[in-house]
C-alpha cells in the first residue's frame, strides 16, 4: 500500500470547487492509502478551533469519515493554518504532526516539512513568522471576537499577496544552504515538502551523498500528490 503525501490545498470560500476535489480524493485514492500526510496549508486560514468556518465543514467530515474507518491521517501546521489545534483533531480525528518530522518511508529515512522556514532569504517573511508563531500573539489572537480574527486575517493575507508581488521568484524559494543543513543535521537523504507551489523532484549532494528533495505542487491548479511504496516515489497530479 502507497503512503499519499498532499500540501497546500488552500480550503476556503474562494475555490469551492477545491473543497469537491478534495473529498472526491480521500474518498477515491487515500481509503485505499496506507496513510495519508498533509504537510501545511490545508486550510486557507485557520483562525482557531472554536470557529470553525462553514466552508471547511465537508472537508472535516470526509477526513472523519476516513480516519474512522482505519486510514491515519497526518496533519502538519502549514503557514495559513498553525492554529490547528486539538479540537481540530477530535473533530476530524486526524493527528497533528511537527514541523520538521522525521519518518521512516517503507526503509528509507524521510524528513518532511511545510517548507516555509526554509525561505530564509525572505527576510521580511521570516520576521513575520516569528511574530504569528510566537505564544504571546498566538493567545491575543485567540482571545478576540470571531469577527475581529477574521478581519486580522484578511489584512494579514491582502499585505502578504501584495508583498508578494514585488519580490523575486528566488528570494520567496527555499534556501539551498537551510536544505542541505536541515538534511545533515538529521541525517536524511530524502526531504518532502510544500509551501512553494513548485512542484518537482531536486537532485543534489549532501555532504558527497545523492539525496532528493521532493516539492509537493497546491491544488489551485496543480492538483499535486506523491504516492510512495517500496521501490520509490512517484510525484503526480490528480487528473
Ligand atoms: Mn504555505
Amino acid at each position: 500500500m502507497s503512503t499519499l503525501f498532499i500540501a497546500d490545498i488552500h480550503l476556503g470560500n474562494e475555490h469551492p470547487e477545491i473543497s469537491q476535489r478534495f473529498v472526491e480524493f480521500l474518498q477515491q485514492q487515500a481509503v485505499a492509502a496506507e496513510a495519508l500526510y498533509i504537510l501545511g496549508d490545508l486550510f486557507e486560514v485557520w483562525i482557531g478551533d472554536d470557529a470553525v468556518q462553514p466552508e471547511h465543514q465537508a472537508a472535516i467530515d470526509a477526513l472523519k469519515l476516513l480516519t474512522d474507518t482505519g486510514t491515519p491521517v497526518y496533519v502538519m501546521h502549514g503557514n495559513r493554518d498553525f492554529l490547528l489545534g486539538q479540537k481540530f483533531e477530535e473533530i476530524s480525528g486526524c493527528q497533528l504532526i511537527s514541523d520538521p518530522l522525521l519518518i521512516d518511508l517503507h526503509g528509507t529515512p524521510t524528513l518532511l516539512m511545510h517548507g516555509d522556514s526554509l525561505c530564509t532569504d525572505d527576510n521580511e517573511y521570516m520576521q513575520m513568522r516569528s511574530q504569528l508563531r510566537s505564544p504571546a500573539w498566538q493567545q491575543q489572537f485567540l482571545g478576540a471576537s470571531i469577527e475581529q480574527r477574521l478581519q486580522v486575517a484578511r489584512q494579514y493575507r491582502d499585505e502578504s499577496r501584495s508583498r508578494s508581488k514585488g519580490k523575486s521568484l528566488e528570494i520567496m524559494d527555499v534556501n539551498t544552504n537551510a536544505v542541505i543543513e536541515i538534511m545533515r543535521e538529521y541525517g536524511v537523504t530524502q526531504l518532502i515538502h510544500g509551501h512553494t507551489h513548485r512542484p518537482a523532484v531536486h537532485d543534489l549532494k549532501v555532504d558527497g551523498q545523492s539525496a532528493q528533495r521532493i516539492v509537493l505542487g497546491d491544488w489551485y491548479s496543480q492538483n499535486s500528490s506523491l504516492h510512495c511504496d517500496e521501490p520509490g516515489c512517484r510525484l503526480s497530479n490528480l487528473d
